[in-house]
């Protein structure tokens, strides 16, 4: 089932032109991700899925529906949205924090319901044991899983992800893919992620965009992404091995 329909979509800041023509397919429980070099439109295309940006040019569809049409709370409901960089502002407690992500569904007072969520969540994260630390005494990587986990409560159709597993470690890199190809494979979720680690792109998606000023240049299966693309999408020049799963491996040079 389509999820998300973008079409002929353009985004301008002033005089800039950040996408161009931008035409997108998103099926229900599809991990998608964006790639592409720093200022290729990663970010923006996010942004504009999100409602945070308008477009100057183009339809975003949702569930067959106009973006526009729905109401903050109705979106809030479907869509969540993880930025690149966000400080901690206020000094919350992790559980503060994540409960911020349940917004579209409580009125006041957090219920039980809630409080169950979440903790759920942060143990699907491993990260319980962070739940009564204040979230800006914390590391970049902890404090980036609690990002994710707030967006995780919100209990979105769609998450959106601006790289998602930057500031991690490489064991908690593969274990927080690892959980979003659950979340996609068993709870339908949606999950469009920015994200510049090519190896982690074509291991974990279904489906992968390279971005080149703000132009898509390949939209298509991990294995149909070939090496000259990729050169000319960064470059540079590479090399693609297989390893015995199949997965591939790309060997960047110069
Ligand atoms: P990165 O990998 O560095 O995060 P990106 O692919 O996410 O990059 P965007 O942040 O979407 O790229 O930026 C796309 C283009 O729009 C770039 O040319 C950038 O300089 C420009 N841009 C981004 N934000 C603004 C802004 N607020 N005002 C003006 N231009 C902007």
């Amino acid at each position: 089932m389509v999820v998300l329909k973008i079409l002929n979509l353009e985004f301008r800041y002033n005089s800039v032109k950040a996408l161009e023509n931008i035409e997108l397919t998103v099926n229900e429980g599809e991990l998608v991700s964006i790639i592409g070099p720093n200022g290729a439109g990663k970010t923006t295309l996010l942004k504009c899925i999100a409602r945070i940006l308008k477009p100057s040019q183009g339809t975003i569809l949702l569930e067959n529906k106009l973006l526009n049409k729905f109401s903050p709370k109705e979106l809030a409901r479907r869509i969540s949205y993880l930025p690149q960089i966000e400080e901690p502002k206020y000094p919350l407690t992790v559980l503060e924090m994540v409960l911020i992500g349940r917004t579209p569904y409580t009125s006041f007072k957090p219920t039980k319901e809630d409080l169950e969520k979440v903790y759920t969540i942060l143990k699907q994260l491993g990260i319980e044991h962070l739940t009564h630390r204040k979230v800006n005494e914390l590391s970049g990587g902890e404090y980036r899983k609690i990002m994710l986990a707030r967006a995780l409560a919100q209990q979105p159709k769609i998450l959106l992800l601006d790289e998602p597993v930057n500031h991690l470690d490489l064991k908690h890199q593969l274990e927080v893919l690892s959980l979003l190809r659950k979340l996609a494979l068993e709870k339908h979720i949606t999950i469009i992620m920015a994200i510049h680690d090519l190896n982690l792109a074509l291991r974990f998606s279904d489906k992968v965009i390279a971005l080149r000023k703000g132009k898509i240049v390949f939209c298509g299966k991990p294995l149909e992404l070939s090496i000259k693309i990729i050169e000319e999408v960064y470059g540079i020049k590479a090399k693609m091995i297989l390893l015995d799963d199949g997965t591939p491996i790309i060997i960047p040079y110069t």
